[in-house]
């Protein structure tokens, strides 16, 4: 195949958008499939306070083990199960089994990334509900994770969802923030508990005096509407020095901890000082 082939050959250019979509099928279809068999995993990244690093909570996040295609990225099969509609039965499994796991994780938040398509499906209020009843994990122990592409076909529908599920007391995070349009609107007519910093604008953060600016009037304007706030794919030390600097409230990325299976997360809270002393951690991150 033009993979394999190599670069810059021309077979590259024979039909791009045919091999694209020719993948996408190919995804599309082993996505039922890949479900019925059970070959979808959640793992957990641990989100820290940051300047404690004490874990504050996990975020859920979908792994797909196919026995042909390998692994498969979620940056891959969700847009590719939203297409299908396949993401309702894709986003239940996430949700059941991020709650089991929670019992597992005490004191510990577990968040959930929901797909618009989910969100706004009828019943989904009530779905989470059950799944509240039946594992018995406190509500707001309970975090939806969801982008602002929510607001983008009916706002209203969505900011009526959106009010539902804080009256069920579980908490609501405005994922990738950042990487939208109209963040500034959306944020004064729905009161998220959480904003997550996407970790775009977190990269840029330790090379740009600008960028620095930007996300600290974000921080400071979240504290005054009440929101705490996440720095994403935080990788390096100088990053982790910066969203300190600017006091967010916590991190999460590949430098504290990436994406691990339930057991191996019990492992590495189990192995991990509970808090350190504030002048350890601070020698540890001060280049
Ligand atoms: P997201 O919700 O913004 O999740 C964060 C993504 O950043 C994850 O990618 C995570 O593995 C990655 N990440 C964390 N720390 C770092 C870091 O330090 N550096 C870098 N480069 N990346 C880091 P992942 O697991 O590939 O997921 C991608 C996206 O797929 C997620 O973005 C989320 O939008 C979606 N997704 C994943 N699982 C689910 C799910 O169960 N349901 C839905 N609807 N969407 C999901
Ligand atoms: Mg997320
Ligand atoms: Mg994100
Ligand atoms: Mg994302």
């Amino acid at each position: 195949d033009a993979k394999r082939s190599g670069r810059g050959r021309c077979v590259v250019y024979a039909s791009p958008l045919g091999e694209a979509s020719r993948r996408m099928h190919t995804v599309e279809q082993a996505l039922r499939e890949g479900l019925e068999q059970h070959q979808f995993e959640l793992h957990f990244q641990p989100k820290v306070d940051a300047v404690s690093l004490q874990a504050m909570g996990v975020e859920a996040l979908m792994r797909w083990e196919h026995p042909v295609l390998g692994s498969v990225s979620p940056g891959e099969f969700i847009p590719a199960a939203e297409r299908s509609g396949l993401i309702r039965e894709l986003g239940a499994l996430a949700l059941q089994q991020a709650c089991f796991a929670a019992r597992e994780l005490p004191g510990l938040s577990v968040a959930v990334n929901v797909s618009p398509l989910q969100l706004m499906e009828p019943g989904f209020v009530e779905s989470v509900e059950r799944v509240l009843v039946r594992t018995g994990i406190g509500p707001s122990l309970l975090h939806l994770e969801v982008t602002e592409s929510l607001m983008l076909e009916d706002p209203q529908a969505a900011l009526r969802r959106l009010h539902a599920l804080r009256e069920l007391g579980v908490q609501v995070a405005l994922d990738d923030f950042g990487t939208g349009f109209s963040s500034l609107s959306y944020l004064r007519a729905f009161p998220f508990h959480t904003l997550k910093i996407d970790r775009s604008f977190v990269r840029s953060l330790t090379e740009h005096a600008d960028a620095r600016a930007i996300v600290n009037t974000i921080v400071r304007m979240a504290g005054v509407l009440g929101m705490r706030t996440v720095a994403e794919g935080i990788e390096t030390e100088r990053e982790l020095a910066v969203v300190r600097a600017i006091r967010c409230d916590e991190v999460q990325g590949y430098l504290v901890a990436r994406p691990m299976p339930l057991a191996r997360l019990q492992d590495w809270l189990a192995g991990r000082p509970l808090t350190g002393p504030i002048d350890d951690v601070d020698s540890r991150i001060t280049p």
